[in-house]
């Protein structure tokens, strides 16, 4: 090769190194974008990742409080749905433990919740067990009461307010572990009954295996289910108050007048339907007119409540005393035949008779005659039994009082009835 074709190949040579270099170069430089543009991606798709579990956590908390109003609403249709206390505590409680059980479900939890429900008694200011599921007051170590201010449910009935208590072996704050969370760890959770500020029991709840997913809806729903639940007691309460105030004697408490004729009517159509007997004493107090002007209207009063107690006490608890009117009592006697009847109208007339009455410091005695009528022998309806039973008070009356008479149909309708034995 000659010189200048020599250098001209070195010169092309060394456009071509430097044209390499160059593209190394741009390689490096796109390498480096490339590299950034990577990264930045890892860091977006990872900022995105938890953007996108966070937006999950959220969605299936949401989903759980839907579920808890849910639950909450179902709570609410039960609980007025009844109108006693002790049957609006006991659904609502099992509605309470299965919709929690089933939230616990919702996240992958299978749970066991048992609990049950204190109520206060003001008298003692103590807790008083009312009702439970799948636990007893004696496995809680308290037999059915507890003092204000102490365990956890006695605390929270004095705070009035909504505790969880995701490990209730950790917990120490009532001053020593509790004989239940020693037995076994349980997450707890009580909720205060509430009327308006008044606390008036608790709900109380052990979840075994013990933790507890908390959202931040819980205390608020579970506020909002004990104030619920207290405010249906109270309305419990004032209607007890009042169905009690219509059905019975303000001075004796027997049942009165209407009552005794609603609960003659369903106890007549019973015995009809059954083919049951049924017997009526009718009983007035003799000489109460004497009694009253005597020793005072007071101390008739005191006499009348001693004579219906008297009463109450010697009849068995399915029967129903009642007072008819002034100093009147009447006792319906379900299931009961004529023979029967005669044996508690003897004994009712003989204590009346024998009872001590103390008035103005010195003992005088009462009594009082009972007349008596069945069915099916002395009636076939239920205003014929009282007519029947009225007359043979009146015969005890003419009889000479202090004495029994039973009525039968027929020319005489007046028949004393003595027993062997008694005064
Ligand atoms: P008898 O032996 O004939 O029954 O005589 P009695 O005096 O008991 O009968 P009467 O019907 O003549 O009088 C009933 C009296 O009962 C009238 C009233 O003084 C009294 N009495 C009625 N209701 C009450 C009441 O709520 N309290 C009091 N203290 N007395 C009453
Ligand atoms: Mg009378
Ligand atoms: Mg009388």
């Amino acid at each position: 090769m000659k010189n200048h074709e020599k250098d001209n190949d070195l010169t092309r040579k060394n456009r071509e190194i430097s044209s390499l270099k160059l593209e190394i170069e741009e390689v490096k430089r796109l390498t480096a974008i490339n590299e950034k543009l990577l990264l930045a991606s890892i860091r977006e798709q990872e900022r995105l990742l938890n953007e996108l579990s966070k937006r999950s956590e959220v969605i299936l908390k949401k989903g759980l409080e839907i579920r808890e109003l849910k639950a909450f609403n179902k709570i609410i249709a039960v609980a007025s749905k009844h109108l006693s206390i002790k049957d609006i505590l006991k659904y609502s409680l099992q509605v309470i433990i299965s919709s929690l059980e089933s939230l616990e479900k919702a996240v992958g939890r299978e749970v066991k919740i048992s609990g049950g429900i204190f109520l206060i008694d003001e008298a003692t200011e103590e807790l008083v067990h009312f009702t439970s599921s799948g636990i007893s007051p004696e496995a809680l170590g308290c037999r059915g009461r507890v003092a204000l201010g102490k365990c956890i449910c006695g605390m929270v009935a004095q705070s009035g307010e909504v505790d969880i208590i995701p490990y209730c072996r950790a917990e120490t704050h009532h001053g020593g572990m509790l004989p239940a969370c020693k037995e076994e760890d349980h997450a707890h959770v009580s909720i205060p009954l509430k009327s308006g500020d008044k606390v008036l029991g608790l709900i109380y709840l052990y979840f075994v295996p013990p933790g507890y997913l908390h959202l931040a809806s819980d205390v608020s729903i579970f506020s909002s289910i004990g104030n619920y639940l207290g405010l249906r007691i109270e309305k419990a309460r004032l209607y007890e108050k009042v169905q009690e105030l219509a059905t019975h004697d303000g001075l004796t408490g027997l049942n009165n007048y209407r009552e005794f004729h609603n609960r003659l009517d369903h106890e007549f159509q019973r015995a009809k339907r059954y083919t049951k007997t049924l017997s009526l004493l009718m009983t007035d107090i003799d000489h109460f007119k004497l009694f009253n002007d005597t020793y005072g209207h007071m101390s008739g009063d005191e006499a009348l409540k001693t004579i219906g107690r008297l009463i109450r006490n010697l009849v068995r608890s399915v029967d129903i005393p009642a007072r008819y009117g002034g100093e009147e009592f009447a006792v319906i006697l379900p299931d009961t035949p004529l023979k029967q009847a005669e044996l508690v109208a003897e004994r009712l007339r003989s204590s009346v008779a024998g009872h001590p009455f103390f008035v103005d410091g010195k003992t005088v005695s009462l009594t009082i005659s009972i007349g008596i009528a069945s069915f099916p022998e002395d009636a076939d309806t239920k205003e014929e039994l009282i007519k029947a039973a009225d007359r043979a008070l009146y015969c005890a009356k003419n009889g000479g009082r202090n004495r029994v008479y039973r009525f039968t149909r027929g020319k005489n309708p007046c028949n004393r009835v003595t027993i062997p034995g008694a005064d």
